[in-house]
């Protein structure tokens, strides 16, 4: 019997390009910097797509893009750990190559998304992390920088302030990774957690499909700990024979239910994405009581987004033009 790799579809495809940029209760003074990061994402990404660019290098500017943007959870003024640091996840899987790339625990990297492609593209291995991701990256070719760098006085007043209602044993509005996990009966508020990860899904004029995730994790997280975003099927997934996924939430209980291959492999069942994608969000909260947002595009161009908290950053490029929201 012969196997073989599907590499592309042979038809020409409309190009496709979803990003997220968090899922939570994103409050009124932050939704214009919310949208203008995503629609400048799409802009980079569609850009590539538009020329006849291959989806991996779509998803990978998209992603870089939000990495600069102060705004996001993601590279430059993420959420900050215990110990005042910022400690960075990212990962892209190339769903025509079945090839991914991921890197956990960095910190001295500005786009850990570029160094995730380094390792796609130039390792044998598919996962670096902390020091051996950051010489890695650095021995082909990237800048090492000081991590205060990427810290901002935002988010040293926002780590003392949660730290302050920890110490004061005081129910917090702000999920705190620096606990393990919560019971779905004592999660209640989580929904109003920051959660600004930010990813993209693409679909190429060649058929192929990619996905991208990096994030600065949660707030408060204990050094070390590495959330759903940059795992291989949790936080990101794609591939042709199914479709490509990015999530954002509550990472432990998204890790736990292996989310963005149980989303993709209902459509590759024939699920619609847009079923699949608030299906998905639906098991998220009904088996561990979670909260997130998911996008979900098909190899057909078909495509779904849903959260279960009160907003989620989206925008969505197509032949038609671009679009952006606060609510899927
Ligand atoms: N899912 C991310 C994590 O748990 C956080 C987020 O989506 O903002 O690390």
């Amino acid at each position: 019997m012969h196997y073989h790799m599907r590499m592309s579809s042979a038809r020409k495809q409309e190009p496709v390009l979803l990003v997220h940029g968090g899922a939570w209760a994103i409050p009124e003074d932050a939704a214009a910097a919310h949208e203008a990061g995503v629609r400048s994402a799409l802009e980079a990404g569609y850009a590539i797509l538009k020329r006849g660019g291959t989806a991996l290098d779509a998803v990978e500017a998209a992603v870089t893009g939000m990495e600069d943007d102060p705004t996001f959870d993601a590279g430059r003024g993420s959420f900050l750990t215990h110990d005042g640091r910022v400690q960075l996840d990212a990962l892209l899987m190339d769903g025509g190559r079945m090839k991914a790339g991921g890197v956990a625990c960095v910190e001295r990297l500005r786009n850990p998304i570029q160094a995730a492609r380094l390792v796609l593209e130039e390792s044998p291995h598919v996962y670096f992390v902390g020091a051996g991701a950051e010489e890695f990256a650095r021995q082909h070719g990237m800048t090492l920088i000081d991590n205060s760098e990427l810290v901002l006085e935002r988010e040293r007043e926002r780590l003392a302030a949660a730290q302050a209602r920890e110490a004061a044993g005081l129910a917090d509005d702000t999920f705190s990774g620096h606990r393990d996990d919560k019971s779905p009966e004592t999660a209640c508020g989580a929904e109003m957690t920051s959660h600004d990860t930010v990813g993209a899904v693409a679909l190429d004029a060649a058929g192929n499909l990619a996905a991208a995730t990096s994030t600065g994790g949660t707030l408060n997280k204990t050094p070390g700990r590495v959330g759903d975003s940059s795992l291989i099927g949790c936080g990101c997934y794609a591939d042709n024979e199914a479709a490509a996924v990015s999530l954002t939430g509550w990472g432990e209980p998204i890790m736990k239910l292996v989310l963005g291959k149980w989303a993709t492999d209902h459509v590759a069942a024939g699920m619609a994405p847009e079923t699949a994608a608030c299906e998905a969000i639906g098991y998220l909260f009904r088996r561990l009581g979670g909260h997130g947002g998911i996008i979900l595009l098909g190899p057909d161009g078909r495509f779904g987004m849903a959260h279960n908290t009160p907003a989620m950053a989206w925008g969505v490029a197509t032949a038609a033009g671009l679009r952006t929201g606060l609510r899927a």
